[in-house]
C-alpha cells in the first residue's frame, strides 16, 4: 500500500539531516509521528506538547558487586505523556540502553496504549548493564537501587513499570517489594508482569506473543490467505517470539525458521516449536539445536515466507535489506524493528506491515488487566483474560485497517493517526494548566 512520502516533513520538523539518522530510535519515532501529524492537521501547540517527553530522569546506581568492588551503573526513566492516565511501560537491562532509545520507547508506549484504547500514558526505563554476565544477587541490588532512584515517579496512579528486554517477573517482584517497603504497605498495582502468586495476571507472560498471533490471523483474513500451512519465520525466540511461534503453530501455521542472539535454524518441513522451547529451557539459547540448517539473524529476515515476525530488537529491517524481504506480512513483535527508510521500500514491494504499536500491544493490554485486577482485588480466569485480549486486538486491528483504507495510508501511519488523535483529543479537553 502506498504511503505518503515526506515532503511535508520540512514544514513540521526543521532538521533537514534527519534521514541521515534513521537508526536513531527517537528520530525514527518522530518521522512517523510527523507524517501522521500532518495528515491529521494537528494543532501546532499540541504538536509541540506531544514531541516533548514530560519527564526524563537519569540516576546513578552504585552497586556492591559480588567481588566486593563498587560498580556505578546508569539508570533512566522517561515519562513521555500522561494525559490519558498513569505512565505505563517496561524496564530493560541492556548495554545498548541510551536516553534517545528510552525516549523513543516511552513515546511508542503512549501511542501503543492509545491505539488499543487503554487508559494509560507512555513511559520506559532502562539500566545500562550487562545482565547476562551478572549474578542474581547483583541484579537484585541493581533493581532495588534503581527503584529507589526513580521512586518519586513510581506509583499505581503515576508510573507503572513492567518487564522488557532482559527483565522478568522476578525483577518486577523486587521492584514491587522495594516500593512497598518504602511506602510502608504492600502495593501490588505499582508494577505489572509480576509473578501470579503475588498478584500477576494469568496470561500476562504469554500476552505479547498471543496478541501477535491474533493480529497475524486478522491480517491473513484481510489478505484472503489461509492460516493453515502459512509459512512463518521468527527472529527472536524470547518471551514474544517463542510464544507467538508456538501459538501460530497451534493455529496451523508452519514455522520454518527461528533464531535468537546465537543465530538460528531453518527447516522447510517445519520446526517443532515446543521442542525448540524445551531445548532453550534446558540450554538457555538455541545454540547447537541442530534440527534444521543453520541460518543467520540477517538471512532469516529475507527468507521466502508468508509471514515474518521480527521479535527481537530495533533497527533490523533497514534500507540495506528491506528490498530483499519477501514476506507478504511483517508482524512487528519487537519495538521499532523497521527504520523509516525501510517502511517506504516495504510499501513499494507490497508487504503488509502490522506495526509494533499495534502488533505487540497485547503485553501492555494484559498489563492493564493486571492493574485493574490488583486495584479491584478480584482475579479473572485465563480464559476471561484471553477473550478480553482477543476483543481488544481484533477491534484495534479493524479500527486501524479502516483508517488505513479511508486515508490510503499504510497500517503504521493509520496506527499513529488513531493514537495521536486520541491523545490530542484529551489534551484539547484538558487545556493547558497555568
Ligand atoms: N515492555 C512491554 C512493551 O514494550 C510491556 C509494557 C507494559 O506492559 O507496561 O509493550
Amino acid at each position: 500500500m502506498a504511503d505518503i512520502l515526506l515532503p511535508t516533513n520540512e514544514i513540521v520538523h526543521p532538521d533537514k539531516d534527519r534521514f541521515l539518522h534513521e537508526e536513531n530510535p527517537f528520530e525514527a519515532m518522530m518521522v512517523r509521528f510527523d507524517r501522521a501529524a500532518v495528515l491529521l492537521d494537528l494543532e501546532p501547540g499540541i504538536y509541540k506538547v506531544l514531541r516533548a517527553p514530560e519527564k526524563q530522569i537519569i540516576v546513578s546506581i552504585p552497586v556492591m558487586m559480588d567481588s566486593g568492588e563498587v560498580e556505578v551503573f546508569t539508570g533512566i526513566r522517561v515519562l513521555h505523556n500522561t494525559s490519558r492516565g498513569p505512565a505505563k511501560g517496561g524496564i530493560r537491562f541492556d548495554l545498548n540502553v541510551s536516553l534517545d532509545e528510552v525516549k523513543a520507547l516511552a513515546a511508542w508506549m503512549t501511542w501503543k496504549c492509545a491505539v488499543v484504547n487503554i487508559p494509560f500514558g507512555g513511559a520506559k526505563g532502562g539500566v545500562i548493564c550487562d545482565p547476562l554476565n551478572m549474578s542474581v544477587h547483583e541484579l537484585e541490588r541493581v533493581t532495588r537501587r534503581y527503584t529507589t532512584g526513580i521512586f518519586a515517579t513510581l506509583g499505581p496512579d503515576s508510573d507503572v513499570p513492567a518487564p522488557d528486554v532482559n527483565t522478568n517477573e522476578r525483577v518486577m517482584a523486587w521492584l514491587m517489594d522495594t516500593y512497598s517497603m518504602r511506602v510502608g504497605h504492600t502495593v501490588n498495582a505499582v508494577t505489572t508482569g509480576k509473578p501470579v502468586a503475588m498478584g500477576g495476571s494469568l496470561g500476562r507472560r504469554e500476552a505479547t506473543g498471543r496478541g501477535c498471533m491474533m493480529v497475524t490471523k486478522e491480517a491473513l483474513a484481510h489478505l484472503g490467505m489461509q492460516v493453515k500451512g502459512t509459512t512463518v519465520a521468527v527472529q527472536g525466540f524470547g518471551n514474544v517470539g517463542s510464544i507467538a511461534a508456538e501459538l501460530l503453530q497451534a493455529e496451523g501455521c508452519k514455522i520454518v525458521a527461528i533464531s535468537d542472539r546465537t543465530g538460528g535454524w531453518a527447516n522447510r518441513n517445519g520446526i517443532d516449536v515446543l521442542d525448540a522451547m524445551a531445548y532453550v529451557q534446558k540450554n538457555t539459547t538455541l545454540e547447537g539445536y541442530g534440527k534444521g540448517d543453520p541460518i543467520s539473524n540477517e538471512d532469516i529476515l529475507t527468507l521466502d515466507v508468508d509471514v515474518l515476525l521480527p521479535a527481537a530488537l530495533e533497527n533490523v529491517i533497514t534500507t540495506k535489506n528491506a528490498a530483499k524481504v519477501k514476506a507478504k506480512i511483517v508482524c512487528e513483535g519487537a519495538n521499532g524493528p523497521t527504520t523509516p527508510g525501510a517502511d517506504a521500500v516495504l510499501d513499494k514491494n507490497g508487504a503488509f506491515v502490522i506495526p509494533d504499536i499495534l502488533a505487540n500491544a497485547g503485553g501492555v493490554t494484559v498489563s492493564y488487566f493486571e492493574w485493574v485486577q490488583n486495584r479491584g482485588g478480584y482475579y479473572w480466569s485465563e480464559k476471561v483474560v484471553n477473550e478480553r485480549l482477543n476483543d481488544i486486538m481484533v477491534n484495534s486491528f479493524a479500527e486501524v485497517l479502516k483508517l488505513s483504507t479511508q486515508h490510503k495510508v499504510n497500517m503504521r501511519t493509520a496506527s499513529y493517526m488513531l493514537a495521536i488523535s486520541r491523545v490530542s483529543t484529551v489534551h484539547k479537553l484538558r487545556g493547558i494548566y497555568a
